[in-house]
């Protein structure tokens, strides 16, 4: 399936995956690779194999969530690292939904990690490196012509359909969804789509039974050595291969 598209030159190399224009100008494919970050880029690393994974679970998130009828850039795995996908102009904007409270928000606002919250807090953080992607509110987003309110809205409608099907989609498979961070982009017509990736690097996930942590937290703040962070990883793609 892979071998009639054309790789061409990279588009853009982000810390994480590379991006690469195909012969296709509607078309990228984007590439996991084994980088580990967090706290803004200050805390870097490489776990082998990692990119591996987060292809895989991405692909399985977002193959089901256009099941759902959510539009998202994903349109195949090609290869254990490459996702060919739909070209889109990035938002530089990133949503953050919060069902229960845990890192920025509880440090923020002083808050206990764990409490539930019945509705959910969505948030957006400005991308630009050099101001360290701050928080903002919709009022700032707007006022730097990033989006309007009427796109805001749209994003807000999609975040939240997004929250429901995966909340859902994990608590079956007994991870619990605290919170995850997810990036829209707009299409060739246009439209907002569903866009970058939705792996154990943007997710906060607990085990349903122990709320033992499954995801990135384990590396952010130094309790696990890498290689259990990739073991960790492992047992996420298990459950969700689990039907
Ligand atoms: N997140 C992310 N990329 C970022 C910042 C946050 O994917 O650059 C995800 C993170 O994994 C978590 C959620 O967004 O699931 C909320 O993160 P938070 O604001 O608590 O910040 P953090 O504790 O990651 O600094």
């Amino acid at each position: 399936m892979s071998s009639c598209i054309i790789k061409k030159n990279i588009l853009i190399e982000g810390k994480t995956k590379k991006v690469y224009n195909t012969d296709n100008p509607f078309e990228v494919i984007i590439h996991h690779t084994d980088n580990i970050t967090a706290l803004d880029g200050l805390k870097k690393s490489f776990i082998q194999d990692k990119g591996v994974l987060n292809n895989e679970i991405t692909t399985l998130i977002f193959q089901f969530l256009n099941s759902c009828n959510i539009k998202t850039h994903f349109i195949r795995k090609i290869n254990n690292r490459e996702q060919l996908c739909h070209k889109v102009d990035m938002i530089p904007l990133e949503f953050v939904v919060r069902n229960i409270v845990s890192g920025s928000m509880s440090q923020r606002l002083g808050i206990k990690e764990g409490i539930n919250l019945y509705d959910p807090i969505f948030e957006i953080f400005y991308k630009n490196d050099k101001l360290k992607d701050p928080l903002i509110n919709d009022y700032h987003a707007v006022f730097l012509k990033i989006v309007s309110h009427e796109e805001l809205n749209t994003i807000y409608n999609i975040t939240s359909q997004i929250n429901i099907f995966i909340k859902k989609y994990f608590f079956d498979k007994n991870i619990i969804l605290v919170d995850f961070k997810i990036e829209f982009g707009k299409n060739y017509k246009n439209e907002i789509v569903l866009s970058d990736e939705i792996s154990p690097d943007t997710c906060r996930f607990w085990d349903k039974r122990t709320m033992k942590k499954l995801d990135k937290d384990l590396f952010r703040r130094g309790f696990k050595e890498k290689e259990e962070v990739f073991d960790i990883y492992i047992e996420i793609l298990k459950r969700l291969n689990v039907s």
